[in-house]
């Protein structure tokens, strides 16, 4: 059997502000297969946001493993993990993070002029629907066309694996769906491997598999046997 792509091992997380130690990850086990979309659910707090940026080497575990391809992340030094993020994970976050100043094309040229392997910009913005915009403003889309210029930015070095951290979580359900459907075509088209954290259960119905978190720990794991498009979610 194929290795995976992401292995993660008996992760922690501690935090610690002052004299208060909060735990934000209890032991973590995990892998994910390339190509697959991962989404994981689960209260505020529970630790969802402090395994996706651990996996992409936004921060660090206390103790445990996480490998991802032949990159031991957790013995990389900062700057081995700046060049990991730089070269292999695109970042989708709840809010877009557009440059105002420039159209939705410019802002993703940002991305392409400084990555090894890009897209063209237009070919990024194409595959989230919206190469007719390009030239537009960020004030002049709307939130649901602002977070799939973000998604195009993050895809346009052609990273292998995305990792979202509630993108749909400013969006009503109609725009909402916009973007999923994007991400489904994108992990499709280039095989990204994809992990989106959501509260909107909905989402589980594109996931190859759901993962639920709870206090630190993953207290659950399902397999989707009946995956649909997203354009036949039920929201
Ligand atoms: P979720 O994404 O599931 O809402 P988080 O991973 O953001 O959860 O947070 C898990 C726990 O870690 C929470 O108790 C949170 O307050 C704490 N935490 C997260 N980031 C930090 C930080 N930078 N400093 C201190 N505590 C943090
Ligand atoms: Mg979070």
């Amino acid at each position: 059997m194929a290795e995976p792509l992401f292995l993660v091992e008996n992760v922690t997380k501690s935090y610690r502000t002052g004299d208060v130690e909060v735990k934000a990850l209890r032991g973590i086990n995990l892998t994910l297969e390339g190509g697959e979309i991962v989404v994981m659910l689960g209260p505020s707090g529970s630790g969802k946001s402090t395994l996706l940026n651990i996996m992409g080497g936004l921060d660090q575990a206390t103790s445990g493993r996480v490998r991802f391809a032949d990159h031991e992340l957790t013995s990389l030094s900062e700057r081995q993990l700046t060049l990991y993020r730089r070269d292999h994970v695109g970042f989708v976050f709840q809010f877009y993070n557009l440059i105002p100043s420039l159209t939705a094309w410019e802002n993703v040229a940002l991305v392409t002029e400084i990555s090894r392997n890009p897209m063209e910009p237009g070919e990024a913005l194409e595959m989230v629907g919206l190469k007719e915009r390009m030239d537009h403003f960020p004030a002049q889309l709307s939130g649901g066309e602002q977070q799939r210029v973000a998604i195009a930015r993050a895809i346009a070095k052609r990273p292998e694996v995305l990792l979202c951290d509630e993108p749909t979580g400013a969006l009503d359900s109609k725009t909402g769906i916009l973007v999923l459907e994007a991400l489904c075509r994108i992990n499709e088209e280039l095989k990204t491997t994809t992990a989106i954290i959501t509260h909107n259960a909905a989402i589980r119905q594109i996931a190859h598999r759901v993962l639920t978190f709870h206090d630190g720990r993953i207290s659950e794991t399902v397999v989707n046997t009946e995956r649909l498009p997203p354009s036949a979610v039920v929201w």
